[in-house]
């Protein structure tokens, strides 16, 4: 079992550290504000002038230019986009950086796939939370915790394990569960999951039954809601008590054509594509892919999402969600 016991972690190795969060977007903020409420001492790295670097200051940080921030630093949290650490880390933190110091990643991809390769004298760990920095901020408010996966991939020091297990208590990971992993299975299974589940598979599964509702002539706003909107209270069982508790609040009818007719949506070809789309990752088509997507300047990426926001069933809901007086705001005025 990976996850570890909160009693026999060290969460104390940061105490006197001066920790650099470099990148205040999701995940930077929510580390900084969290860690400096655990106690720690923390200093954020921004481009001067950037809206990152205001909201800081905002927030009652120091603020600093990143390669300054990187000079100040006995752990630096990498924590600006995937495809921007291989840049960042050459021209910022590999000539600043302290020797000996601890660099951290709250995701694998850069340094499973190559993109960075740390200098030999630096411990080089992994904090990486199984959720959006909102919720990561959100659940420490409350005095809870997001769970988070540790890794230490180079333990120049020989405390690289307890430095990333302070780090994830800081963050108020022990509250929720840390669980010891690789840089390799973080970043595979987050990839997969992210791609087969997630993201990808989920909402083409929803547009594509909302599509063959619609297609047999069923009005798009009752197709969207049995397809789409219901699927939160599916997820919020599920995320509460498993199959169990989905199977004890859904009528019979419902489970005996789960239990027939789900196998058959998700058939030996589908499994067989899980597999392909698992292998993808394991020997770095996807993420070599990806990475020259985004050198190339991104515009195939960019054509596909708009493709994806301009599904009829955006309209659809747009309009129903107009409605719905208990969403956020902010969620009725996207498209
Ligand atoms: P983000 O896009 O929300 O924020 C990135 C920040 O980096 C921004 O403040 C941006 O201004 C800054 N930045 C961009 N380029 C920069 C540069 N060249 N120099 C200095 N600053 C720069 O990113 P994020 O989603 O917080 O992702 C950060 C890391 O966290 C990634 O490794 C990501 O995989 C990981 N992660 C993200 C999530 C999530 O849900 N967002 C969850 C777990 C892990
Ligand atoms: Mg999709």
């Amino acid at each position: 079992m990976p996850m570890l016991d909160p009693q026999e972690m060290n969460t104390e190795a940061l105490n006197n550290s001066t920790l650099v969060v470099l990148g205040y977007g999701s995940q930077g903020r929510a580390h900084a504000l969290n860690l400096r409420d655990s106690g720690l001492e923390v200093i954020v790295g921004a481009r001067p002038d950037g809206p990152s670097a205001t909201q800081a200051s905002v927030d009652g940080f120091e603020v600093r230019a990143p390669d300054d921030a990187a000079r100040a630093a006995d752990l630096l949290a990498l924590l600006v986009p995937d495809m921007e650490q291989r840049d960042v880390y050459e021209n910022v933190v590999r000539p600043n950086l302290p020797n000996g110091a601890t660099l951290l990643f709250a995701h694998g991809f850069s340094v499973r796939y190559g993109q960075v390769q740390p200098r030999d004298d630096l411990n080089v760990v992994m904090v990486a939370p199984k959720g959006p920095g909102s919720l990561v901020r959100r659940q420490f408010e409350a005095g809870e915790g997001v769970p988070c996966l540790v890794a230490v991939h180079q333990d120049a020091s020989g405390d690289g394990f307890d430095l990333s297990c302070s780090y994830a208590h800081g963050l108020g990971a022990t509250r929720a569960g840390v669980l010891h992993t690789t840089f390799d299975e973080e970043t595979e299974t987050d990839l997969f999951g992210e791609q087969a589940v997630l993201c990808g598979g989920v909402t083409e599964l929803a547009t594509a039954c909302w599509e063959t509702l619609v297609e047999a002539g069923y009005s798009p706003e009752v197709a969207y809601f049995e397809c789409l909107h219901e699927l939160k209270l599916i997820v919020d069982l599920l995320y509460e008590g498993g199959l169990e508790r989905m199977h004890r609040y859904v009528s019979d009818t419902a489970k005996y054509g789960d239990v027939t007719r789900g196998p058959r949506v998700i058939d030996d070809h589908v499994r067989a594509n899980l597999r392909r789309i698992l292998e993808e990752v394991r020997n770095g088509e996807f993420g070599d892919e990806w990475i020259r997507e985004h050198r190339c300047g991104g515009e195939r990426f960019r054509a596909l999402v708009q493709n994806d926001l301009d599904h009829p069933i955006e309209r659809t809901g747009a309009a129903l969600r107009a409605r719905m007086s208990f969403l956020p705001q902010e969620s009725k005025s996207c498209p």
